[in-house]
């Protein structure tokens, strides 16, 4: 079960508790238990080795990396944009990796209507006034609590045998860019009749991930 403590370490992070956000603690100590990993905070170490690879850029994405330590600073995120609420954790020592996904259809029949009819007004039509919002945040945060012991037949669990090895971040040289002066991972950087430029500089659409997910061109200057 995840406990108050983690909940409300991940409010801090995330800015508000709501059903996704503790699905993805949840679900991080499933496949954590699977895996026998400890509990993060007690081995920094072991966070080196696990990867978590999730599949949406959501509330559930923010749970998995402040209960598992993996995030995309560190380079132990994988974002796969795959639009579900899954998460694989895969161990680089042993091999071994454990996918869970999230039965979503399964968990909102456990929302209040209430909930769900101020998440359409607040969330998906923008429309709610500031009560509604703030009404929202409170039911969601009850249900997000009840999120905290939900049993795993809520859960698809399955082990998973990567086909291959991901490769661990790499380190680049910077190069200067000619016109700002900033400077910029070699492997990023463009060169325009010999000069290094950046990408904002070039004037060149990058790749970005937005709330939608990944776009592939991205326009900068933004
Ligand atoms: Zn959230
Ligand atoms: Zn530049």
């Amino acid at each position: 079960m995840v406990s108050r403590e983690l909940v409300q370490k991940a409010k801090a992070f995330h800015g508000h508790v709501c059903p996704f956000l503790v699905l993805g603690l949840r679900a991080t100590e499933i496949g954590f238990s699977k895996l026998g990993l400890r509990r993060p905070g007690e081995a920094e170490t072991i966070r080196e080795d696990v990867i978590a690879i999730v599949e949406a850029n959501n509330c559930f994405a923010d749970g998995v990396q402040v209960a598992s330590g993996c995030t995309l600073g560190n380079n132990s995120l994988i974002y796969l944009d795959t639009g579900k609420n899954a998460v694989t954790f895969y161990r680089r020592d042993t091999g071994k990796g454990v996918r869970i996904y999230v039965h979503s259809d399964k968990v909102r029949e456990l929302f209040p209507s209430r909930g769900s009819e101020l998440w359409r007004k607040v969330v998906v039509e923008r429309k709610g006034s500031k009560e509604e919002a703030e009404e929202l945040a409170k039911i969601w945060e009850e249900i997000g609590y009840k999120m905290a012991d939900l049993s795993e037949e809520f859960f698809k669990i399955e082990d998973v045998a990567l086909k291959q090895v991901i490769e661990r971040a790499p380190i680049f040289e910077s190069v200067r860019c000619v016109s700002c002066g900033e400077l910029v991972r070699a492997d990023r950087v463009f060169y325009l009749d010999g000069k290094p430029y950046c990408a904002k500089c070039a004037g060149l659409e990058v790749p970005a991930v937005i709330g939608r997910g990944i776009v592939n061109s991205f326009h900068v200057p933004f």
